[in-house]
């Protein structure tokens, strides 16, 4: 059985005073929930958001980690830096990154083997643009992120290895992949796992989807049998539409 898990990506959004009052809203909003619950917040706001998530059941994530433990790497930030501030999960290969900043496969496997290493619970995302959906090579882009960013992984690694499913097409746009599409296409990354990884690692492993997931469409997506969970981006900015995800099921 794989734990369902709701994980909110604030990409470049919320000052400090922000979170601690994002934060403190959200917690008695989600305090029954029957699925893991991840805020995952900008490397300044990760202390505020630790103190106001104390003593509830909010998991604090950060939205990237470089591989090396120290040196000339401008703007990026350490494991060691992350396992002082206590973060749990960390974003890894988010398409912003891929997109704007050149991450790519080799660095993705790079940066999951550090959250590894420090014993964070790494959500890899992949995914298709909307010119790569339209040429027909959604699968094989797929096939090519998962095996590459997650190649040499062993089955243990899965128990903490998160898998995103985001087409690239459906973040921030409001257009969303229907449920089914998302279900296939996340079923064909676990085909993709079983094929290059194990069977026993496709079934264990949980896969998220995200790309404008909200209110509206959230108890529809989490209702197919392939999805996990969701990566919300733009929703997870809000208490109530955070909460009312995390709540799918009640
Ligand atoms: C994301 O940033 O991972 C995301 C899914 O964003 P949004 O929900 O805003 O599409």
């Amino acid at each position: 059985m794989r734990k369902p898990l709701i994980a909110g990506n604030w990409k470049m959004n919320k000052t400090m005073a922000e979170t601690k009052e994002l934060i403190s809203a959200i917690a008695p909003k989600v305090k029954d929930a029957d699925c893991d619950v991840v805020v995952c917040v900008p490397y300044t706001d990760i202390q505020t958001a630790k103190r106001a998530a104390k003593g509830t059941n909010i998991k604090i994530g950060a939205e990237n980690v470089h591989w090396a433990q120290s040196g000339a790497f401008t703007g990026e930030i350490s494991a060691d830096m992350l396992k002082e501030l206590k973060v749990e999960y960390v974003i890894i290969g988010h398409s912003e990154r891929r997109q704007y900043f050149g991450e790519t496969d080799e660095t993705v496997n790079k940066r999951v083997q550090a959250a590894l290493d420090a014993k964070f619970k790494p959500i890899v995302c992949v995914g298709e643009t909307e010119e790569e959906r339209e040429s027909g090579m959604t699968e094989t882009v797929l096939l090519r992120q998962v095996t590459e960013g997650l190649k040499g992984f062993k089955s243990k690694d899965f128990d903490k290895i998160v898998i995103a499913y985001e087409p690239v097409w459906a973040i921030g746009t409001g257009k969303t992949a229907t449920a089914t599409d998302a279900n296939n296409t996340i079923g064909y990354i676990r085909h993709v796992l079983a094929k290059k990884f194990h069977r026993s690692i496709a079934e264990k492993a949980r896969i998220l989807y995200g790309g404008s997931m909200n209110v509206k469409n959230c108890k529809e997506l989490m209702a197919e049998e392939e999805i996990d969970g969701g990566l919300i981006g733009g929703a997870s900015l809000k208490a109530d539409d955070f909460a009312f995800i995390v709540n799918y099921d009640k």
